[in-house]
Parts: structure tokens; sequence; C-alpha cells
């Protein structure tokens, strides 16, 4: 492993680890990474005796007056050297009580502290002391265990996962990040322990879940979640999303798998979380709106409406921000069904200008939804419904560059109509306003000051209303 140990800062705690004989090692994620080829900014350094000292005697020596964070309630330290971070604790054995992830710590052997890591490939330890630098601890066989990509627990899953059980969602996550196989006692455990992850932060569950849905292929994570009840406890509008329902022997497709499908697919395409998250959340009403008409079979209307409802709460629930990123999910999956409708009739100039006005700066990220949201098995279809998209895309860039309707903003405001019309601030402003956006939008005027002037000037007079005369010149 020496090799592999080539940044500065290994040889430099080595020295001081033997000048203050202890017994020193790098441990966890970061050695898991040299193994896997990944590249890891973290590095964990375990010591048996006192991490803090260490830490201080370390940053004394790389000089430069290197800053040491003490924690001390976790018995920690931390320091930055280049742009790694690095962190020393002492070497500690763990005991849980029921109620709390919080677990009681005692000083310990290395051996206790790679017995309280979650997953074997987890565990590995490389020693750092002159006499035995690079040297592998692998008690738990972790090394054959990244080669055979499994993820296994060191100890009983039951009590792994009964200590501490946000170690569930973590399984679920380097199995999906890695594309690693849960081993099968491994995965039982977690069906059976799943309730225990109540007693974990939503917080905690939601960053393991961004980690899932960040993954090349977050469909692997979804679907154990699923499988092992979690998802259920999670996130329950989305297992509601499963299962075939027939009637007169005519079914509507499974929206959880295709729900997958589009999230797998849009991961192809962006690694932009909150389009992802559009994409996980774009059908979600269609359980609470499921029809069955006898004439034209199974509908979900309003699903797109009703879903762009549902997210406050969702995102509320999953202690997700509730602002920009928000909004900007619920618009997607507001607008979903739009693009389609468009490519399936003939294009015309005032459809791409309205869907143009509503999805402003997030049309280029509506149109990559879309694209993601066929999973139709049918290639001839799919290329179609791709072609159909293209021209719509076509389209959208020509309308923009003749009209400039992605930020539209009118062309005469609310306040230049009273000014005007030396209007107080009433119903007659609203009036006025819609007539010249939906006058540009339809085509019927251009979008420019003086022909919204002119048609501002007619629908008032409609109304009732004179251009106040000193405001004319
Ligand atoms: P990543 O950095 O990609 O999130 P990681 O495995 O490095 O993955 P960290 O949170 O950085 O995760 O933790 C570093 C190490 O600490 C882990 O490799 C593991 O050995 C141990 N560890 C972290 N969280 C837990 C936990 N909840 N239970 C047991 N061991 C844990
Ligand atoms: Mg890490």
């Amino acid at each position: 492993m020496k090799q592999h140990l080539t940044n500065p800062i290994f040889s430099i705690v080595s020295e001081v680890a033997d000048q203050m004989n202890l017994q020193t090692f790098v441990i966890g994620g970061y050695v898991r990474d040299i193994i896997l080829k990944r590249p890891s900014k973290d590095i964990d350094i375990v010591v048996i005796g006192s991490g803090i000292s260490l830490a201080e005697n370390v940053a004394k020596k790389i000089g430069k007056n290197t800053h040491v964070a003490v924690f001390k309630n976790f018995g920690t330290a931390m320091l930055k050297f280049k742009d790694y971070e690095i962190e020393f604790v002492g070497a500690r054995k763990e005991s849980y009580r029921s109620n709390s992830r919080k677990p009681i710590v005692e000083e310990g052997s290395l051996e206790d502290d790679q017995n309280r890591r979650d997953f074997t490939i987890n565990a590995l330890a490389i020693s750092l002391n002159k006499n035995s630098f690079g040297e592998i601890i692998d008690p738990f066989g972790g090394i054959n265990d990244i080669e055979n990509k499994t993820l296994i627990t060191p100890l009983d899953p039951d009590i792994t996962f009964s200590d501490d059980p946000l170690r569930m969602m973590r399984g679920i996550r380097f199995a999906t990040q890695l594309n690693f196989k849960l081993e099968e006692k491994t995965l039982e455990a977690i069906a059976r322990n799943k309730n225990r992850i109540e007693i974990v932060s939503k917080e905690r569950i939601t960053d393991e879940l961004n980690k899932i849905i960040l993954s090349p292929v977050p469909s692997i994570g979804f679907k154990l979640l699923l499988d092992t009840g979690l998802l259920k406890i999670i996130f329950p509008e989305m297992p509601a999303l499963k299962g075939v329902e027939f009637i007169n022997g005519k079914g509507h497709k499974d929206n959880f798998y295709h729900t997958l499908e589009v999230l797998d697919n849009i991961s192809k395409n962006t690694d932009n979380l909150w389009l992802r998250w559009a994409a996980i959340l774009h059908d979600i009403a269609k359980p609470a709106t499921k029809r069955f008409d006898t004439i034209v079979g199974w509908t979900f209307h309003g699903h797109e409406e009703k879903g762009s409802r549902m997210v406050p709460n969702i995102f509320k629930n999953l202690k997700l921000p509730l602002d920009n990123q928000m909004k900007y999910v619920q618009k997607l999956v507001l607008l979903h069904l739009r693009p389609i409708v468009l490519s399936k009739e003939i294009v015309t100039d005032s459809a791409v200008r309205r869907l143009l006005f509503e999805a402003g700066n997030e049309i280029d990220d509506l149109m990559t939804l879309c694209e993601a949201d066929i999973t139709s098995k049918n290639e001839a279809k799919v290329k179609k419904y791709l072609n159909n998209f293209e021209i719509v895309r076509q389209k959208l860039i020509e309308v923009e560059e003749k009209d400039n309707i992605r930020n539209w903003q009118p062309p005469i405001s609310g306040e230049e109509i009273m000014h005007y019309f030396a209007l107080n601030p009433g119903k007659e402003v609203g009036i006025i306003k819609n007539a010249i956006r939906e006058a540009i939008l339809e085509g019927d005027i251009q979008n420019n000051f003086e022909e919204a002037f002119h048609l501002m000037r007619k629908k008032g007079e409609e109304i009732g209303l004179k251009l106040s005369e000193k405001k004319i010149n």
C-alpha cells in the first residue's frame, strides 16, 4: 500500500506519531477509495491515544500557522492540508442504547474501532508508523469484498443496523454509488430493522437519499429502498406509484418503475439534483388523480397540477429547501406535459410563445425532462417522439430569437398604464395588462412599446377610459 501514500501528509503524520510513540493508522473511506481508485479529499486518521494531541503536533510540524479545529466533545480534531481535510480521532469503542444513535464512547483498540464501522469495505486500516508503514489491517476481508463488489457488515448485521440505523441508508447509498451488491443476510437485516430508521434525523436520511439520487443509476437505490420497506417509511408518496390495476382487461403502466426509468434517463443528461428531483416527482399525483373511463380507459387528468401542489409538503417532510429549488421543481412538474402536447400537434408560433412565457429560463430543463419521460419500448415510437421534440426545440429557438419571450417583461407596465389613464390601482389596470400580454402571446401584436401602446389605448376606450390629456405629449 506504500506506493499509494504519496501525499506528504502521511510522512509528516508518520514522523510525528513515531516521535510521540503512538500507533497511528489511516482508516475508512480513504483506504477503500485508494483500492477503488476513486479520488477522495477526506482523510481519517485513527490513533491509539489522543487524536487531538497528535493533530496539534502535526500542525506544528506543517507550520505556516496551520489551524487545528478541535471538537473536545467528540475527541476529534481537524486540519486542512492543501485541499485535503484531515480528521484525527482516538480509537474508540462504542456502545449503543435503543432510543438514540448517539453511542456511549470509550477509548478502545484498533480492533474495537474497526468493529464499530458500518461495512467491511469501510473498516480497512493502513499503518502509518515507520516500522510498519503501508501495512494493511483487514480483519474482516474488506479487500476481498471490494473485489467481489459486496457490502457486508463486520458484525452481525442486526446489531450493526439496530445500533445506528443510518447505516441502512448508507448501505443502499454505497450499493448505488459503487454498483455493489448488498450481501443477502445484510439486505435481509435492513428489511428487518427498517423501523429503526425512525430514530435518525430527517436531514441525515435525506442527505443519503440525495447521494443515491446523484448516483449514475439512481434506480438501483430506489429499488433497494422499496424492497426493504424503507421507502414507504421515509418517502411514502413514491411507493404509492407502484402497481398496475386492471378494469375490463385494460391496465395502465406501473408508474413507480416508469418514474425510475425517467430518473435513470435524465441522470445520463444532467447532474442537477433538482432536475433529477423533478423527474422523481413528475407523476407523483398519478395515484391521486387516477380514474377509469369506460370509453378512453385509464386517465390521470390534472396530475401535473396536483403533483406540483404536492411538492411543498413532500419537500417539507424531507427537509429539502423550500425556496427557489422547490419552486423550480414545482414549475417543471406543472409544465411537464406541455411540450408533449405541443409535439403532437402542428407547432404554432403562439403555442411556442406561451410555453416560453410560462417556462422562462427553465425551458431547456423542461425539454430535457420531457425527453427523459419517453420510456416506450417501441423504438419507432421513441424515434418519432424524439424527432418531434427536436422540432419543438428548433421552433423554440426561432420564436425566441424573433419575439424574446423567455424572460418576458410587459412592454408597458402597470404603473405606466395608471399613469397614462390617470388611474388608481384597480381592476382596469389588470384588464389592460392581460389584454396586452394575450395579444403578444397570440401574435396579434408585436412585442414592442408602440403596438402595445395602441392596444392599451383601444382597450382602455372599450372599458370607458380616456388617455389623460397632459400625459399624451
Ligand atoms: P463518503 O465520504 O463517500 O460519504 P465514507 O465511507 O468516507 O463515504 P464518511 O462519512 O466520510 O463516509 O465516514 C468515514 C468512515 O467513517 C467510513 O468509511 C466508515 O468507516 C465510518 N463511518 C461513517 N459513518 C458511519 C456510521 N454511521 N456507522 C459506522 N461507521 C461509519
Ligand atoms: Mg469520506
